[in-house]
C-alpha cells in the first residue's frame, strides 16, 4: 500500500471541513477524488502533504505514520504536490522555478538527468526556459507546476485540479501527461471537479461529498453509476 488515509478530521477553526474520510491509494494506480466545489478536496491534499494538521485520524505513507511530519519533511519521503492554482513564481524564470522543485535534493547529476526528463516530457518548458513564468499561458503555467512536482522525484504525485481553467484541448493534454507519468511508474492522486476526465484516467475513484467519502469503487463502476452520470457526469 502506497497510501492510508484513515478517519481523517480537519477543522478550520470550528469548522468541521473533513469529517473522518478513509481511502487509499496502491502502488502503481491512478485514484482521483472527486467533488464538488467545498467538499474537501483541497483540504485532504493538503493534509496529506503536511501543509495541516488533522484534530483525528492517520496517514500513512508507505508504512509510515505521517500525520505530524512537516510538509518539507513530506516532500523528502517522496510525496510531491502540485497545489491547486499552480503557485508558480511569477518573476522567475521557467528553469529557476523547475529547479526550485528539486530543492530537497543535492546530486547535481542525478538533477541535470531530472531536468532533462521533464524538459522531454514538456517540450514547450524547454523552448520556453528563459521566460518569466508570470507571462506563461494557462496550460503551460500547469505543465510547469507539474514539470516543478517532478522534480522532487516522487514516489506519490498529488494533483490538485490540474485541468482549472485550461481549454478542453489543453485538458486532453494535460491528462494524457498525466497517464503517462503514470505509466512510467509514478503513484498518481488526483483531485478533479472535471469528473468526466478524472474517471477516464483513473484506475480507482472517491466522490467526496461535504467532507464525507459517499461511494467509491472503480473508474469504470463509477461511470456507469446512475447517481454519478446525473450529478458528475452532466447527464439528465
Ligand atoms: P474547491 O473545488 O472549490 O477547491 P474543495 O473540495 O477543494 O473545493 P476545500 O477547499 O477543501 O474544498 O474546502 C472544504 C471546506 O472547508 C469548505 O467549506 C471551505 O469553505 C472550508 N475552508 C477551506 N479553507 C478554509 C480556511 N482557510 N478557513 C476556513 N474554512 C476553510
Amino acid at each position: 500500500m502506497m497510501l492510508e488515509v484513515k478517519n481523517l478530521e480537519v477543522y478550520y477553526g470550528a469548522i468541521r471541513a473533513l469529517q473522518g474520510i478513509s481511502f487509499d491509494v496502491r502502488e502503481g494506480e491512478i485514484v482521483t477524488l472527486i467533488g464538488a466545489n467545498g467538499a474537501g478536496k483541497s483540504t485532504t491534499m493538503r493534509t496529506i502533504s503536511g501543509l495541516l494538521v488533522p484534530r483525528n485520524g492517520e496517514i500513512i505513507f508507505r508504512g509510515q505514520k505521517i500525520n505530524r511530519i512537516p510538509a518539507h519533511k513530506i516532500v523528502r519521503m517522496g510525496i510531491s504536490h502540485v497545489p491547486e492554482g499552480r503557485l508558480i513564481f511569477p518573476n522567475l524564470t521557467v528553469m529557476e522555478n523547475l529547479l526550485m522543485g528539486a530543492y530537497t535534493r543535492n546530486n547535481r547529476a542525478e538533477i541535470e538527468e531530472n531536468l532533462e526528463e521533464v524538459l522531454s516530457r514538456f517540450p514547450r518548458l524547454r523552448e520556453r526556459a528563459k521566460q518569466m513564468a508570470g507571462t506563461l499561458s494557462g496550460g503551460e503555467q500547469q505543465m510547469l507546476a507539474m514539470g516543478r512536482g517532478l522534480m522532487s522525484k516522487p514516489t506519490l504525485l498529488i494533483l490538485d485540479e490540474p485541468s482549472m481553467g485550461l481549454s478542453p484541448l489543453l485538458v486532453e493534454e494535460i491528462f494524457e501527461i498525466i497517464k503517462s507519468i503514470n505509466q512510467q511508474g509514478t503513484t498518481v492522486l488526483l483531485v478533479e471537479q472535471n469528473a468526466f476526465m478524472a474517471l477516464q484516467i483513473a484506475h480507482r475513484a472517491y466522490v467526496l461529498e461535504t467532507g464525507r467519502i459517499v461511494l467509491h469503487g472503480t473508474a469504470k463502476e463509477l461511470q456507469a453509476n446512475p447517481q454519478i452520470r446525473s450529478a458528475y457526469l452532466g447527464e439528465v
